[in-house]
């Protein structure tokens, strides 16, 4: 007898008749002697069109009615979960956000769990033996009581959050896919299954573009030591990924997954002073304006007077970038601006990429024999991301995946 976190993301609980195949997995670890927390995302396609009614309303919208808006999906789930499960015979009852309460930042749309009490559910485990069906995504800001959501994909993360909270012996985040792949299979059909991947390597995957899982959830899970487990929720037999630590990965090849991201923007500014001051004059106002820079690179200066310096953000965030520069045009002292909305970024991601030298070398080979041209290169201990041209992104993870032998176990 455990104590189980069990997360259904929105194709699961696309429809009333996949809430109740959602229901009889719930009752198949309830009849087993657990005691289960359900975090449910909204149904698939909702939130992007909750979010697309705000952009309707008005392009520059309140966050914090955005997140009103946005959070709905997942009480209409928890609820109508919370029903399937009574209709065949589990106790269960659904809980918003606030309610548990789920205490965030007030970063409205991008908000940071501060904290669970989790001591709440485990007493009503033991008095009453009841389900608690929990919408994900939602929480709330302590200070303006106002309801919150985690960003994109945010379920995962309250799963991850409760599971630590209530020390659960297990986080199963079930989901369209059987487990976490080498690469979106979606894109790449000879992708294969990971049996296990570090928490290393899957924070990297993660914020590189692989959204199986967001994350935030990967880092709260490495903090507070939480097994996660990534399933199918049409068939739960079928293996799965276990997060877990380097150490208990035996092979460890180069390369262990690719990731990409099309959320990218590249600006360049063109004959920039080269001088000491330059790029603090230029990042300053792009962090006061709230937008993250990812990768930079910075010409050398042929006469020593004037370079140019290329940085990317996300696509999302390029208007704001743009308008933060232009403003501090006459601090930069620039030339010329352009922006490139049409890239995208590729990386590849392996622990065993430090035992091996040339990793890197067989990327750039792999992509220039498809003609693919490199805009940008950026690397860290266990990754090395390109940025191309938008169109190639498909091409190019499909050579870089059988590049690094990733079609054959
Ligand atoms: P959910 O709604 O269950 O949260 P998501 O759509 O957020 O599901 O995440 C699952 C999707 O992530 C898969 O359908 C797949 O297309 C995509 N994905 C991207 N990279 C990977 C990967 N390396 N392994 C598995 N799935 C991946
Ligand atoms: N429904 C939210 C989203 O689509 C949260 C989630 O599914 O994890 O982003
Ligand atoms: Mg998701």
């Amino acid at each position: 007898m455990g104590r189980l976190v069990m997360k259904f993301g929105g194709t699961s609980v696309a429809n009333i008749e996949r809430i109740g195949n959602v229901a009889r997995h719930v009752k198949r670890e309830v009849d087993a002697g657990h005691d289960v927390a359900v975090i449910v995302s909204a149904m698939a396609g909702k939130t992007n069109e909750l979010v697309e009614w705000c952009r309707e309303d008005s392009a520059m919208h309140d966050a914090r009615e955005y997140d009103v808006v946005v959070a709905s999906g997942e009480q209409v789930t928890a609820g109508l979960l919370a029903i399937a499960l009574q209709t065949i015979g589990v106790q269960a009852r659904s809980w918003q956000g606030w309610q548990i309460p789920i205490k965030t930042s007030d970063a409205h749309a991008s908000a940071r769990i501060l904290g669970i009490d989790g001591g709440e559910l485990v007493h009503r485990f033991q008095d009453r033996k009841e389900v608690a069906v929990i919408a994900g995504f939602q929480g709330i800001n302590p200070q303006t009581g106002r309801i919150t959501t985690l960003g994109r994909g945010g379920s995962d993360t309250s799963a991850v959050a409760i599971a630590a909270a209530i020390h659960a012996d297990r986080c199963d985040i079930y989901t369209d896919v059987d487990g976490v792949y080498t690469t979106d299979p979606r894109i790449v059909p000879k992708a294969r299954r990971l049996e296990r991947i570090s928490f290393e390597e899957m924070l990297e995957m993660a914020s590189l573009g692989a959204k199986v899982l967001q994350t935030r959830s990967v880092e709260i899970a490495l903090l507070y030591r939480v097994p996660v487990r990534v399933l199918s929720t049409f068939d739960a037999d079928a293996g799965g990924t276990l997060l877990c630590d380097e150490e208990d990965i035996v092979e460890k090849k180069p390369v262990t997954g690719i990731a990409y991201s099309r959320d990218e923007a590249k600006i360049t500014l063109l004959k920039i002073p080269d001088q000491p001051g330059v790029a603090a004059a230029i990042f300053g106002p792009l962090a006061d304006s709230g937008v993250n820079v990812d990768m930079i690179v910075q010409n050398v200066s042929e006469d020593g007077r004037r370079t140019d310096l290329t940085f990317t953000v996300a696509r999302s965030e390029l208007s704001r970038a743009l308008d933060a520069i232009e403003k501090a045009a006459p601090q930069i002292g620039y030339k010329e601006i352009s922006a490139d909305a049409n890239v995208a970024k590729v990386s590849i991601i392996g622990i065993g990429m430090r035992a091996h030298p040339g990793v890197a070398q067989t990327m750039f080979r792999t992509l220039s024999d498809k003609g693919i041209n490199i805009q940008v290169i950026s690397t860290s201990e266990i990754k090395v991301s390109v940025l191309i041209a938008e169109e190639y992104v498909e091409l190019a993870v499909r050579a870089l995946h059988s590049a690094y032998e990733l079609d054959t176990a």
